[in-house]
């Protein structure tokens, strides 16, 4: 198994889901990691669930609470190894129904907090030259979906952060990848009519919807030194339903 024994952890939006099972993936591997959601309680319950270090009160929108929390759990530590930029939301609405405050909603989350998460860790890693930064792209930033033109927008950008940031960040000794998730099974999609999933599991050739830990045990290769040669990747992690 990965081992990260002695590395130090950031998770965003690490309550629940994808990033709560990272969370567990990296401290299974020995990570010392520090997990953030919007609620103090929530983080705090989650982190004690999955023996991270901490839960911390983050909303990602926010650029000065990025920076300053990432600084202090840097400082705390001594250094910052590891971050999963992994807070993201998402809304549907068709061309024709997309409001304003969906638009300003998604990409302050799902862009600029992400770009403030990988600014801030870029920042805490240079000074040891060394570190590891993961990204939550999806399969409709590169492929598109009706009725979420939005949100497909915006985990283009996110791929693309990951690309720029790798080329800008890679002499510094830093790798920053992106996970390209299809449809994983969480709060995300617990909207999804019955008919969608089985449309969906029909057009995986694995034959199932994704689990929150096939997207972490991903997010754990990308973030160990069995990836030291990989950076400004975007890897499906889908069951090949984009094939
Ligand atoms: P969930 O809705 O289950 O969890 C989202 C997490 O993000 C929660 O921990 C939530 O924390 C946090 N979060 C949301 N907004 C903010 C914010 N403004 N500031 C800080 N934290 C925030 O989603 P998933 O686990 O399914 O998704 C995780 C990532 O993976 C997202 O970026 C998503 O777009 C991406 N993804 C998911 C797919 C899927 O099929 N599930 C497919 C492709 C990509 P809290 O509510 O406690 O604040």
């Amino acid at each position: 198994m990965t081992d990260l024994t002695g590395r130090v952890a950031l998770v965003t939006g690490g309550t629940r889901g994808i990033g709560l099972a990272t969370v567990r993936a990296l401290v299974d591997a020995g990570a010392t990691v520090v997990l953030t959601g919007r609620d103090e309680s929530r983080a705090k319950e989650a982190a004690a669930s999955a023996g991270a270090a901490a839960g911390l009160a983050l909303d990602v929108t926010d650029a000065k609470a990025v920076s300053s929390l990432v600084r202090s759990v840097a400082k705390e530590h001594g250094k910052l190894d590891v971050v999963v930029a992994n807070a993201g939301i998402m809304e549907d609405a068709l061309l024709g129904m997309i409001k304003e405050d969906v638009v300003d909603t998604t990409l302050s989350t799902n862009v600029a907090g992400t770009l403030h998460t990988v600014q801030a860790a870029a920042r805490a890693m240079m000074r040891k030259k060394t570190g590891a930064i993961v990204v939550l792209a999806s399969i409709v930033g590169e492929y598109g979906s009706a009725g979420q033109t939005v949100y497909a927008a915006s985990k283009a950008a996110v791929a693309n952060i990951a690309k720029s940031a790798a080329k800008e960040l890679g002499r510094s000794g830093i790798r920053v990848n992106a996970v390209a998730p299809g449809v994983i099974e969480t709060d995300l999609t617990a909207g999804l009519s019955e008919d969608a999933k089985a449309e969906n599991t029909g057009k995986t050739p694995l034959g199932r919807l994704g689990r929150a830990e096939d997207v972490a045990n991903a997010i754990r290769f990308l973030v160990s030194d069995e990836a030291s040669f990989i950076t400004g990747q975007v890897l499906g992690v889908d069951g090949g339903l984009v094939l």
